[in-house]
């Protein structure tokens, strides 16, 4: 077992702000080892002590849409004005690839090379369920370390946006101009997420496009929703461009206000709490989980009964109570 002063030492410097140390943290956050799982609980229950907040913002966008170019730009604009910015990825390719894209520091090198920004990749893990409970770790782990800042991105597929706007306290969606049908290509559900929409690109040749596409967002909002808890013209899109940096301090403004609004009406801490119930929750079914897949008996007893379901010898209700009566039981040995 490692040591406890370790512990302290370690929380002491992410405490502290540094960066070294936030990394090693997050490091073992990503850990899948038993131990290091117990040490990283004890680190988070150390730091959330401290109740430092940042603002949390999910950031998402198909690929090319310019993610990377407008964070490094977004990113340099707030530590310019003396903010702390971390850069943190979810990005479900990564449970194929076991590499990522996302959060890479060759693609954003200006803010990499900022001190008073911090940037981390997606973590690989073999599902996204994973990289969303280790993602949700490191943003606490900046909060502790004092960023004020914690953008999180992800890429426009499947879950991920909805696991990101879950650990978010606003959610950004960035889209390119385009012509004519987009609209349709954009799903609802991250329309119904989406608290700023920015048409990036809005520049050059591609600035009347923008100005379309911008024009159609903002009606398609304002048709779909009407969020009681939302202030006046919110969700709303406007147009920014990341590459000449026009618009950004104006994307700022809105998302910092938004946040303010949210701090004052209480939807802020509503939604935190229902957050961090919502994974509390979450902890304790993978920890059941982990119990069923670690008990060797029990694994067997699953694969058994599987096959005696699926010949329809066995009803997969009382198959299911069966397993659950033995895990109560503790049918075996307990391990992490
Ligand atoms: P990501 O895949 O979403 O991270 O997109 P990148 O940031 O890598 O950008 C993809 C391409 O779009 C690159 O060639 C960028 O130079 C370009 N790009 C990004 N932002 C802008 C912008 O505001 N205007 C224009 N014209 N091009 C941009």
């Amino acid at each position: 077992m490692a040591p406890k002063v370790d512990q302290a030492e370690l929380a002491k410097r992410v405490l502290n702000g540094e960066r070294r140390a936030l990394a090693r943290a997050i490091t073992l956050v990503e850990s899948a080892r038993a131990d290091h799982r117990a040490e990283a609980t004890e680190l988070l229950a150390m730091l959330a002590k401290a109740r430092r907040e940042a603002l949390r913002i999910g950031l998402s966008g198909t690929p090319g849409v310019g993610k990377s170019t407008f964070i490094e730009a977004f990113g340099t604009m707030l530590t310019a004005k003396g903010l702390r910015v971390a850069v943190l990825a979810v990005d479900p390719s990564s449970t194929r690839t076991g590499g990522s894209i996302l959060g890479d520091k060759t693609r954003m090198e200006r803010l990499s090379r900022d001190p008073n920004a911090f940037i981390r990749p997606s973590p690989s893990q073999t599902e996204l369920g994973g990289v969303a409970r280790r993602t949700r770790d490191a943003v606490a782990l900046c909060e502790a370390a004092g960023f004020d800042v914690v953008l999180i991105e992800t890429v426009g597929v499947g879950q991920s946006e909805t696991l990101v706007a879950e650990m978010s306290d606003l959610f950004v969606l960035l889209i390119a101009p385009a012509g004519g049908d987009e609209l349709q290509g954009v799903k609802r559900g991250i329309m119904e997420i989406a608290d700023l929409i920015l048409v990036n690109k809005a520049d050059g040749d591609l600035k009347p496009a923008a100005t379309r596409t911008c024009a159609d967002y903002t009606q398609a909002l304002r048709l779909m929703r009407a969020r009681d808890d939302d202030p006046e013209g919110f969700p709303k899109a406007m147009m920014v461009s990341a590459l000449s940096e026009m618009g950004l301090a104006e994307a700022w403004d809105e998302m910092f206000a938004l946040g303010e609004w949210r701090k004052q009406s209480g939807h802020w801490s509503r939604r935190r709490a229902a957050q961090a119930r919502g994974w509390f929750e979450e902890e304790v079914r993978q920890g059941l989980i982990a119990r069923l897949t670690a008990d060797a008996g029990l694994r067997v007893a699953m694969a058994e009964l599987g096959g005696e379901v699926a010949a329809g010898r066995a009803a997969p209700g009382a198959a299911a109570k069966e397993i659950l009566a033995r895990l109560q039981a503790g049918s075996g040995p307990e391990r992490e």
